[in-house]
């Protein structure tokens, strides 16, 4: 199964994406933790993806797409995978579109994860994620047991550089601009299906699970 996640920055497309890869047996691709664990390890790929993150823009879809292609021929990829973050231009749907169909195979689901703007700053100000295993959290809707401590792995939690409001505005209006185009073009395949993500983690998780079948 080959399922892509869409949705605003913070709209719970990690939190779900998490959810369906353990349902269903697939890997979790996020392209924003690949690039977040190359910067921490100070790749030369990490050095150039940071200038574009730090400001909220988008990496160039050369990079991006590179990087996924060589993702996809490693061994846990053979039964599909449940994309986090990527497409997110429509260049990068076609070049996705493009390989998959060298194989015979197309995208089985695009789901829309749909949170109004509005819920974005908070969701995205509370947001901490773990320096260590890149779990999850927020810090209202999604505690951890121990304040500032990862409940998975005992290391410490940040607020992620980008996730403070300045330049999460800007990653809205990026979103808006390069990203949201993708709703139309995966309604257009025929494979889109639209959940409120407003709705609380579990909610919005049966309703996926009511999407891609038990
Ligand atoms: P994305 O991957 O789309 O950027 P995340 O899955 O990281 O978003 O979620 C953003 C923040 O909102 C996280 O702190 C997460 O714990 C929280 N969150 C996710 N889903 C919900 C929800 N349904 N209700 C409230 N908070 C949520
Ligand atoms: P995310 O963790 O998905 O919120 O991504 C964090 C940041 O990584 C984004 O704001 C972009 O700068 C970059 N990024 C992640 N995925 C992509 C992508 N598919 N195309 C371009 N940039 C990306």
């Amino acid at each position: 199964m080959k399922i892509i996640m869409l949705g605003a920055p913070g709209a719970g497309k990690g939190t779900q994406a998490k959810k369906i890869a353990a349902k269903y047996g697939i890997p979790h691709i996020s392209t924003g933790d690949i690039f977040r664990a190359n910067i921490k390890n100070n790749t030369e790929l990490g050095q150039k993806a940071k200038t574009y993150m730090d400001k909220g823009e988008l990496v160039p879809d050369e990079l991006v797409v590179d990087l996924i292609m060589d993702r996809f021929k490693e061994a846990d990829c053979a039964n599909g995978y449940v994309l986090d973050g990527f497409p997110r231009t429509i260049p990068q749907a076609e070049a996705l579109d493009k390989a998959l169909k060298a194989q015979g195979e197309a995208v089985d689901f695009a789901i829309n994860v749909e949170v109004p703007d509005e819920n974005i700053i908070n969701r995205m100000s509370g947001r901490r994620a773990c320096v260590g295993c890149g779990a999850t959290y927020h810090i209202e809707f999604n505690p951890t047991k121990v304040e500032g401590v990862c409940d998975a792995c005992g290391e410490k939690l940040i607020l992620r550089d980008d996730d403070k409001p300045e330049t999460v505005k800007n990653r809205l209006s990026v979103y808006h601009e390069q990203t949201q185009p993708l709703i139309d073009y995966y309604a257009k395949a025929d494979v889109l299906a639209e959940v409120d993500g407003t709705q609380d983690m579990e909610k919005v998780f049966s309703d996926i699970v009511n999407v891609l079948g038990a």
